[in-house]
Order: C-alpha cells, then structure tokens, then sequence
C-alpha cells in the first residue's frame, strides 16, 4: 500500500515536470526558496492609470548585480537576471485572471494588460500581445538543444519567459511568463 503510494506521487511529480518541459517554458527548477522569496519582494510604486500612460519614463534601468541581489528576492533574482525558470502550475498568476495590468518585477516596466491574459494550460502565465510593441524585447536562446526567442524587459534588460507560436488569434503568439518576473496592478475599484 505504502509503495503503491509512492509510486503514484513519484509519477505524479514527475508527469507535472515533464509536461513543464514539454510544453514551454522549459529549464525547470524547484524553487527551494519559497518561504524567504515574499520578505523581500520589491514594492514598485506605479499606479494603474501610470502603467496604462504613454507618457511614461522609458529610460534603461541599469543596476549592477549586487544592486539586483538587494532589491530582488533570491527567486526573482535567479529567474529574471540568471534566465532561471520557475515550476509549472504552483506559480503566482497562473490562475489569476484579475482586472489591472502585469508590470517587470525589478523595473516597473508595462509588459502585458489582463485583457491579452489566457489559459494556455502550460501551467505559466500566457498572453498573446505585449501592452506597447516596445514593451519587451526578444533574444535567441539556444540552451538546452533548442532554439528559442527569449523575452526580456525592454527597460531594464531582464528575463521575463519565451515567446512561441502557438498561441490564440489574432496574434497567433503566446507569451510563457513567470510569475515570479511579473507583478500584477490592479485597477483601481
Ligand atoms: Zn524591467
């Protein structure tokens, strides 16, 4: 009974892993940081009418790594400035569906409205267009026997997801986040 019992959380861990791989965002770690990842989470002060603006302040935002380390909470730090990428499923926004708009986690930049946000059941947080066309931009990522086009913040340089071609009309795009790149602005009630 006991072994049955393994075998099937063994299978269980394992079929949620590999459908992680197969399905998208791919280089998947365990995030063994949970409990100290919010402590230290950095409180961007941007409203959502400041995020929905076109007359924002678009300059590079450029720290050095130490700087990261202070602001950035050791999960966040390793997927946005070490290209990291976080489990499938038990992420943050996977399942959210709120009202606002998703902005970079270390910067603030604008990225993605909850209007482009939908169920692509990669287990990570999808959109299919980009806030404003200068939002993001893409690098070629040919890590792990593949080539891929990487997402990054346009302001601030960081790793945000990939984006693939297999998403919804009318773009046909489908931009994997994670959630640990984004934060989410709510609109005002
Ligand atoms: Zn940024």
């Amino acid at each position: 009974m006991t072994d049955w019992f393994e075998k099937t959380i063994f299978y269980f861990i394992f079929a949620v892993v590999a459908a992680g791989l197969f399905f998208g965002c791919s280089k998947t770690e365990s995030d063994h940081d949970h409990s100290v990842r919010e402590a230290r989470t950095f409180e961007l002060e941007i409203t959502y009418d400041e995020a929905m603006s076109d007359s924002l302040n678009n300059d590079k935002v450029v720290k050095s790594e130490e700087e990261w380390k202070e602001i950035l909470s050791p999960s966040q730090y390793r997927i946005l400035r070490k290209g990291g990428t976080e489990m499938p499923f038990v992420n943050k926004y996977n399942s959210v569906y709120d009202d606002g708009i998703y902005v970079c986690a270390a910067c603030g930049n604008p990225l993605f409205h909850s209007d482009t946000k939908y169920n692509s059941r990669s287990g990570w947080p999808s959109f299919w267009k980009p806030i404003r066309e200068n939002a993001v931009g893409e690098r070629e990522d040919n890590s792990l026997m593949m080539t891929r086009t990487e997402i990054i913040c346009n302001r601030c340089d960081s790793h945000l997801g990939h984006v693939f071609d297999d998403g919804p009309e009318p773009t046909g795009l489908r931009y994997c986040m994670n959630s640990a790149a984004l934060t989410l602005v709510e609109e005002d009630k």
